[in-house]
Parts: structure tokens; C-alpha cells; sequence
């Protein structure tokens, strides 16, 4: 669940006041601010960005962009936007709310086409062009975005105002606006001294270009690396479908007549649930966890090297650590905040590992018996093969029996469209007349209840060389009144393409993804407010996956499920019976998923809490992420953290540095309100209007914490998680019932 992930278009926030591009990739040497001035020559008028899109929506004219478009427009756009600044920093009338904040929300615009349209293509369909675009970019647009949040004369205009706030009869949302730059630029040093201010500048190039280099590895990593295999008995328990597809891997990679396993991001790898070679087992997960560990792509200097930057700028900026730093700017407030919820979580979830270790540990024993072989204890190798025979033993169904029913198509259109009908009152219509940026690209433009048209939506749903792995969403075009632009939102995910002719058929965790990332996809298109910065899905960490993880409930509700869920060659619904042991199986082996995220978060924090001194060397690195596990009581040699630190891309190269846990947080407010909506009558317009009312239309119009508390008149509450995923003591015989238990639930466990 927590691969999937939102992808912020900018830099990190706390250091951004404008919409710029993601923090990219590099080994190039920091830049240079002064490369960048606002005497840059104009952008040729036929540039692709040089103008606002005359398609509908103002849509990327695809179709016409090429690489080399990019540099100039970012160039351009770097200039454009210095020169808007400086025309408010210049102007001699006092600083009104319309001269100084709604200006500086109203610059860099050229900036926010190209930096949006290349972040997502750079992402989902990049190249070694567009890789080195990117990096030769992160730098340059790490300073541009310190030029102007460090620029004391608007700094002055902006803080004057700020001053004055309250007697200025702002508007609630225009109030927010100016308290959002004020504190971005303060966070980012704006109230430095001149020398500090320098520093820090070099502190946040030398950052940019070290997480970008981090994330280069990986994807370095991801092109060449996996698993080969050169006998085909090895392969035993794959189905043929996947064995075509391994094959054809293998080719495409140069190696006719074998097979290749490309590694994912995480810790285990999907087919470690079926591979019965247990030496193969360990070799496939060996070459996962020593990932990006040695070699021309070790990750281990590049992190420590990272999380010691990172210490040492929050120490310049007046912070005990990275995290305290970040988590100020968060709905969690504090480290300490953090840390207390992983406690809660982690002791129900030691409990539920222990009973399922026992089961598993129970069933080699029992195999070993039959063969007259000796019992091993189970390794984290071993983990996924034996957790899916339990699980068959128990609930007598697995994901190949399943995957017929749900077809790609029909889970998008009959299942995740239709919950967005019935909540919202949404229609979609393809549209094959619009321009995409590759063949496995789809559109719907998307209608509003009363058949008005209200965005446009994208999807990518393969997987692909110089694609990112997991799953996310992102922004073409951003909701604005101001401007009067509808949003453009696009759904990545990295399905593996079946074999010429075969149908896409999804595991019940793909249809998860697809249902949470459209969760994301709504904040984004249900975004009703003024002012871009603050639209949408541009909300913090810790509440942006809220709405995409309360989305994905409705890929089991038995409404929507009977809806989408049907054979793909007979139409047949999917039989009660084995809905019924899917449903049930949902609580099955949370301990273990629960665990690999509580542990990943506890590594992250762990890194992101060092003070200057503590920072460990390459070889104490393991040692380092065992100890955090161990402070939750979570270090068990089965059960791995979901990344391990050298291949952990969200800390690292993405955003969410001492921010991983927030995929637990906001699940807590997720379960909490996945119970309020059960509780009030589930898929219905009325629940999807609150939806809508108090969350998905606001942005970040108003903090995270208000809009929670709007919603319920009361704090979050943790207790409908650990039920929701079967960790609660009293939930404790479910996990043990018999295979035709009748207490299934109805639906959630709700
Ligand atoms: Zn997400």
C-alpha cells in the first residue's frame, strides 16, 4: 500500500514559494545562482511553452514537444519569473495584498507549464536526454527557488504585510496565501543574517544534487539490474503468463533464451509468494537488499553524505534536527509526535507477527514431516511462500484463481469510475482525439454531476524502462479560479505489460493501487479554490495520502465489487464464495505488512533525527537501521523493512525526508473516516458531498488539522486502524478462524 505514492510537483515545499520541478537528478557540480538572471533572451514564440496551450484545457501540446524544448523554456521561465519578482521588489507604492502576494502568486508561470509537463514525462517516459536535462536543471532550479525566497526586499513586503494581516480584510483563502509565503520564506531563511543566507544556499545545491544522484543510482539499477535465470526449472510455481513475460525480459535486455526478474523498489519482490526454489528465493532477495550498495551505484556514501547536509542546514535554520525541522511544517507537529504513533502501532503489530511467525514456522514443520526433511526457521526469503500457503490453507484462493476477474478496463471504468459516480456524480467520457505522449497512454475528460466538464484525466499504467517505479499522481495543469483553469491530473502506476494479445489482469493489490491513486486523482480534480499554490493535492505530507487511502476501501465494497469484478472471458461475476475468502483474507498477514512500514518510517526518522556528530559510516549502516527496529521491538529476521536505506528513494530522492511515516498517519485518518462512512451509509451522494464540502474541494486553504476537525469535531483516532487490518487483541481469533468462518464481515470490518 505504502509504494504508492503522490508526487509532489516542486521542490521541497518548505523551501518553495513558486510551483517549480521535482527535486531532480544529478552528478553535475552545484550551479551557480548568478547563471540565472533575469536577462535571459526571450523564449522563441514557437517554443511549445512559450505561450499558455490553446487545447482544451490548456492541455501540453504533446504532440509538439520536443526534447530540446525544454532547456530554453526553463531558462525562460527562471528569468521570466526573476523579472516579475523584482517588478514587485521595485515598486515604489507600500505593499498591498495585490502588489506583493496575489503578484508573487501570479509569477513564475511560463516556469510552472515546463517544470510540471517535464516532471511528469521525465518520470513516466524520460530518457538519458531527459535525465540529463534533469540533472543538469536541479541545481540551477534549487538556486532560482533560494533567489527568491531569500530576497530581502520582498522578504520586507511580504513580512510587512504579514504585520498587518488582520486589518488587511482578506478573504480567508487570500489570508492563508500570504501566511503560506510568509512562512515558506522564513522557513527556508529568509530572516538570516547575509553570510548565513549564502550558506545555506550552498547547503541546499550540494542537497539537490545529492538526492538527485541517489535517485540515478536507482533507476540505473533498475535498467540493468534483476534476476537471471538460466534454467527454466528454476522457475517453478510461476504461472506461463508470467514465464512469457520473464522471457521476453530477458530478450529485451539482450538475453535470447533466458529469463529475467526485474527487481521492484521494495524489500520483497512479488514472486517470492510462488518461487518454490528456495536457493533461487534467496538469491532474488539478496540482490534486492544489497541494491545500490557497492559499485558505480552505491547509495551508502550518497545518504550519509545527505542526511549530514540535511542535520547541519536544520542546525543553521535553529533546529535540533532534520526532522524537527520538517515536522514543524506537518500536521504531526513534532518528532516526538511521530515516534509516539509508531509506538501505538508497533505493539499490536508485534503480537500479530508472533502469531503469524507461529503459523508459518508450524506449516514447515508440517511439510518437513511429510518429506522427511529437517525444519528451518523461516527467513525473509522464505516470508511471502509460506505466508501464501497459509493463506490458501485458510482462505483457499490465490491471486492467479482471482485475476480473471479483474480486468484492467473494466476495474477502471465499471469499478473505480463507478464509485466516483455514485459518491460524486462524475461521468467520463475517453477521449481519443486529444494528444498523449506514448501508445499506453489513455484520456477521459471527466464531467461534473450537473454535466459540466471539470477535468481531465490521464492514465499510465505500465511499467517501462526510465519509469519510476510505484505509483503516483501528478498535475499537468493545476485548479485555479484565478486563472480559470480546470485541472489536468494523471494517474502513473507500473503494471507489467502482458505478452502481446493477453489481457491485463490485475492482482486485488493492483486494484487497490488503481483505487488509491484515484483517490489522489479526485483531490485533484475536485479542487475548488482561488489560488494553484494552494489547489488540490498541494496540502502536506502527512494529510495528502489521506484521500487516496479512504479511496481505496471502495475497491471491496460489495456494491462496487459486484459492479467491476467479473470474468473477463464469460462476464460471470466474481462467485460469493470466493469474494468471501478474498474479503476475509484482507486482514490476513498485516502484522508483516504493518511491520515493513513501521520500520521503514522508524529508519527514516532514525537518519533524519542525527545531530552533526552521530552521522554513522558506510559499514555501520545495517547496525544503524537494526537499532531503530529494535527501539519498537520490530527487529525479527523474517520480517524486513519495506525499504532498506540505500534503495529508500522516498527519503532520499523524493520528498518525503522524515516523512515516510506519514503514509501511517494519514492512514489512521483514512480508517477513521472509512468507519464514519460506513457508519453513515457508505457509497452514497450525500457521504460524497462531505467528501467533497470539507475535504477534497479545499486544498490547502486551510490546514490539515482544521479540515479534520471540521469533518468529525474531534482529533483522529488510531483504534478503527489496527481493526481495519485485524490488529487489535479482540480481532485476534479472526486471524485463526477456519476457512468457511461465517464471520466474514459484510464488508470493511466495520
Ligand atoms: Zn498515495
Amino acid at each position: 500500500m505504502s509504494e504508492q505514492h503522490w508526487r509532489r510537483v516542486g521542490l521541497p515545499a518548505a523551501l518553495l514559494i513558486v510551483p517549480l520541478l521535482v527535486v531532480a537528478v544529478s552528478t553535475s557540480e552545484p550551479g551557480d545562482a548568478s547563471e540565472v538572471t533575469a536577462a535571459a533572451p526571450a523564449l522563441d514564440p514557437a517554443n511549445p511553452f512559450a505561450a499558455p496551450s490553446s487545447l482544451p484545457y490548456q492541455l501540453p501540446p504533446f504532440d509538439r514537444i520536443h526534447d530540446g524544448d525544454f532547456m530554453p523554456a526553463f531558462t525562460a521561465g527562471m528569468a521570466e519569473q526573476l523579472r516579475e519578482v523584482q517588478a514587485i521588489t521595485s515598486n515604489p507604492e507600500p505593499a498591498s495584498f495585490e502588489n506583493t502576494s496575489l503578484a508573487l502568486e501570479k509569477t513564475g508561470r511560463l516556469l510552472g507549464r515546463v517544470g510540471r509537463t517535464f516532471n511528469s514525462l521525465n518520470a513516466s517516459h524520460g530518457s538519458e536526454v531527459t535525465q540529463k536535462i534533469e540533472a543538469d536543471m536541479a541545481p540551477l532550479l534549487a538556486a532560482h527557488s533560494d533567489a527568491i525566497n531569500l530576497d530581502v526586499a520582498l522578504f520586507k513586503r511580504i513580512d510587512d504585510l504579514y504585520q498587518r494581516r488582520s486589518s488587511l480584510g482578506l478573504d480567508a483563502e487570500s489570508l492563508a496565501l500570504l501566511e503560506r509565503q510568509h512562512l515558506d520564506m522564513v522557513r527556508a531563511g529568509a530572516m538570516l543574517p547575509e553570510a548565513a543566507k549564502a550558506q545555506l544556499r550552498l547547503y541546499n545545491t550540494q542537497i539537490s544534487t545529492l538526492a538527485s544522484q541517489f535517485g540515478q543510482n536507482l533507476l540505473k539499477e533498475a535498467r540493468e539490474g534483476g534476476v537471471v535465470i538460466d534454467q527454466l526449472s528454476e522457475l517453478d510455481g510461476l504461472s506461463a503468463a508470467q514465464i512469457a513475460t520473464a522471457a521476453e525480459a530477458a530478450k529485451a535486455h539482450g538475453m535470447p533464451g533466458k529469463w529475467l526478474l526485474p527487481l521492484q523498489n521494495t524489500t520483497t519482490q512479488p514472486v517470492l509468494s510462488q518461487l518454490r526454489n528456495r536457493a533461487l528465493r534467496e538469491r532474488i532477495y539478496q540482490a534486492s537488499v544489497s541494491r545500490a550498495s557497492s559499485g558505480a551505484t552505491n547509495n551508502l556514501p550518497v545518504l550519509l553524505q545527505l542526511s549530514k547536509l540535511r542535520a547541519e542546514r536544520a542546525q543553521l535554520l535553529g533546529y535540533a534536527s532534520h526532522a524537527a525541522y520538517t515536522l514543524e511544517n506537518e500536521s504531526a507537529g513534532t518528532p516526538a509526535a511521530v515516534e509516539a504513533m509508531l509506538k501505538q502501532l508497533a505493539g499490536p503489530t508485534r503480537a500479530a507477527l508472533l502469531r503469524e511467525t507461529a503459523a508459518i514456522r508450524r506449516l514447515i514443520a508440517q511439510q518437513a514431516a511429510r518429506t522427511h526433511t529437517r525444519p528451518f526457521e523461516p527467513r525473509a526469503w522464505d516470508w511471502d511462500f509460506y505466508a501464501e500457503q497459509v493463506r490458501k490453507a485458510r482462505y483457499d484462493f490465490n491471486e492467479e484463481e482471482v485475476k480473471p476477474y479483474f480486468e484492467l478496463n473494466r476495474v477502471l471504468e465499471d469499478g473505480v469510475f463507478y464509485a466516483a459516480h455514485e459518491l460524486f456524480g462524475l461521468t467520463f467520457k475517453e477521449r481519443k482525439d486529444l494528444p498523449v505522449y506514448g501508445p499506453d497512454v489513455g484520456v477521459y475528460e471527466v464531467f461534473d454531476a450537473d454535466g459540466s466538464p471539470l477535468a481531465l484525466f490521464y492514465t499510465d499504467y505500465f511499467a517501462r524502462d526510465y519509469k519510476n517505479g510505484g505509483a503516483w499522481m501528478s498535475n499537468f495543469v493545476e485548479q485555479s479560479q484565478l486563472y480559470g483553469l480546470r485541472p489536468i491530473v494523471i494517474n502513473n502506476v507500473n503494471i507489467d505489460k502482458p505478452a502481446a494479445g493477453q489481457p491485463v489482469l490485475l492482482s486485488f493489490d493492483e486494484v487497490r493501487t488503481l483505487f488509491h491513486e484515484f483517490g489522489h486523482a479526485l483531490h485533484g480534480m475536485l479542487s475548488n479554490v482561488n489560488y494553484e499554490s494552494l489547489a488540490g493535492a498541494n496540502t502536506t505530507r502527512d494529510f495528502v495520502e489521506f484521500p487516496s487511502q479512504y479511496n481505496e476501501m471502495w475497491a471491496r465494497e460489495p456494491v462496487v465489487l459486484a459492479h467491476y469484478a467479473r470474468h473477463y472471458q464469460t462476464g460471470a461475476p466474481l462467485p460469493p464464495a470466493l469474494l468471501q475468502r478474498i474479503l476475509a483474507a484482507q486482514n490476513f498477514n498485516q502484522g508483516y505488512a504493518t511491520a515493513e512500514k513501521i520500520t521503514a518510517a522508524a529508519i527514516d526518522m532514525a537518519f533524519h533525527q542525527l545531530g552533526l556528530q552521530q552521522v554513522p559510516a558506510p559499514g555501520e549502516v545495517a547496525a544503524f537501521e537494526r537499532q531503530s527496529m529494535k527501539s519498537l521491538g520490530l527487529d525479527l529476521d523474517a520480517v524486513p523493512p519495506r525499504y532498506h536505506a540505500a534503495y529508500f528513494r522516498h527519503v532520499f530522492a523524493d520528498e518525503y525526508s522524515a516523512g515516510y511515516y506519514a503514509y501511517l498517519w494519514s492512514e489512521v485518518l483514512a480508517r477513521d473516516t472509512g468507519q464514519w462512512l460506513h457508519e453513515h451509509g457508505g457509497l452514497t451522494r450525500a457521504n460524497g458531498q462531505i467528501l467533497r464540502d470539507k475535504v477534497l474541494s479545499r486544498g490547502r486553504t486551510r490546514s490539515p488539522q482544521q479540515l479534520f476537525q471540521d469533518f468529525y469535531g474531534r482529533a483522529p483516532d488510531a483504534g478503527p486502524l489496527l481493526e481495519y487490518h485485524g490488529l487489535k487483541t479482540s480481532a485476534a481469533p479472526k486471524v485463526n478462524a477456519a476457512p468457511k468462518a461465517q464471520a466474514a464481515p459484510k464488508s470493511d470490518k466495520h
